[in-house]
């Protein structure tokens, strides 16, 4: 969830109220909900025109789909009442064919705020669709500041290209005098880019660009284990330091994820997760996922009636009692790797070389056990 300083839209009555009731409901735990989601993620497509070499589409048996736009629309009961959509997961969510038609639709609810993250590639294509129907929030992955780091990385990409449409982008907002989109870039940590970090920073002040963020590479391919950050604490803080410095200098807003070691969440799988209560997570084949990190198909939005089925289903009942408990939780959140939820603390968090990558988008039953009847943990009202 993007924080309130990232956006300008206000929230309305009823979307603050069901924020407040799916705190409430997330805190306490319930499996049947009251409040609808505050987040809905619809991965618009799972194609994409890079070869990123870190890109788990790359390792996978993947197969693509565009998400039906009769999906979206068949969530619009949810729209008032939900703060955020996200339009992407797997693969450049700006390639769905429709997009412009999808942000339309979704500028009707003038409240429900829109974001993407984007390799940039499409950028000048998609510009006038972003003004005209409003996107609150673009995020720009970028892996180096030399073409010969990023566009090795990000293979299909062009560090110099993506560079002017993002100055593009921000011109033309200027220009409009608008104050959105909030635009920021996200640097994926490895090895062999992380002392390019502080240049990112310096990278966002020359573009315009208030904000960076830096999330860790984790590696699922055997020839990319090099590139591991797990147990090289001091370069890393090396780095992050001298990144840090850079921020405060040019008053660049800088996340950073949290250092081996620092994370609260000790020994356990991963840290508590919010995702089943706060999020709707919608893959492009419209099946429902717990997050972009899980490859568990729990059921596919298209067989129930509503949406609201659908988010109350036994199945969304099932993994929001085991997400978070170690002995019923899916092999997913046992290695859960998600930025937000990752214990890096652990090795796995950073290396998954013998388990399994996600997207197996074939015909497979759900992985997650359903939740009984009466799935409420105990104390619950
Ligand atoms: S741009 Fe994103 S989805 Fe596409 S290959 Fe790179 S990491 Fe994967
Ligand atoms: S994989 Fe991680 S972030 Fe995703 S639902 Fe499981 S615990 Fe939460």
């Amino acid at each position: 969830m993007k924080t309130e300083r990232l956006f300008k839209t206000p929230l309305s009555e009823a979307q603050r109220r069901n924020s407040e009731l799916n705190h409430i409901e997330c805190s306490s735990r319930r499996t049947v909900l009251e409040s609808y989601p505050r987040r809905i993620v619809f991965e618009l497509t799972n194609k994409c025109n890079f070869q990123c070499v870190m890109c788990g589409r790359e390792s996978a048996d993947f197969k693509t789909s565009d998400l039906p736009v009769s999906v979206v629309k068949s969530f619009r009961s949810f729209f008032q009442f939900a703060e955020e959509t996200t339009l992407h997961g797997w693969g450049e969510g700006t390639l769905h064919p429709r997009l412009p038609e999808i942000l339309e639709y979704l500028n009707t609810f003038p409240l429900l705020r829109k974001y993407f993250v984007t390799n940039g590639s499409t950028l000048p294509k998609i510009m006038e669709s972003v003004f005209e129907h409003h996107v609150d929030l673009i995020a720009v992955s970028l892996d180096g500041v030399t073409p010969e780091t990023n566009n090795a990385i990000r293979k299909g990409g062009d560090l110099h290209r993506e560079i002017r449409s993002i100055k593009r982008l921000i011109l033309e907002k200027e220009r409009r005098n608008l104050d959105y989109p909030y635009v920021n870039l996200v640097f994926t940590a490895m090895a062999r880019n992380i002392r390019e970090l502080p240049g990112m920073v310096r990278l966002a002040y020359e573009t315009g660009v208030p904000e960076v963020k830096a999330v860790y590479l984790t590696i699922f391919n055997g020839g990319l284990s090099g590139e591991s950050l797990f147990d090289r604490q001091d370069l890393v803080k090396r780095h992050f330091d001298a990144a840090r410095e850079e921020a405060d200098r040019l008053n660049i807003y800088l996340k950073l994820p949290e250092l081996q070691g620092e994370s609260e969440a000790a020994e356990l799988p991963h840290k508590p997760c919010a995702f089943p209560w706060r999020d709707f997570y919608i893959g492009s084949d419209a099946f429902a996922r717990p997050c972009q990190s899980s490859a568990d198909r729990l059921l596919s939005v298209q067989d129930l009636a509503t949406p609201e089925d659908a988010w109350n289903s036994r199945e969304m009942q099932g993994i929001r009692l085991a997400v978070n408990d170690p002995k019923l939780m899916p092999a997913s959140c046992r290695n859960c790797y998600h930025s937000t939820c990752a214990n890096w603390n652990l090795k796995k968090s950073f290396l998954q070389l013998n388990g399994s990558f996600a997207p197996e988008w074939g015909a497979k039953d759900p992985v997650i056990p359903a939740a009984p009847a009466s799935a409420e943990p105990e104390g619950v009202q």
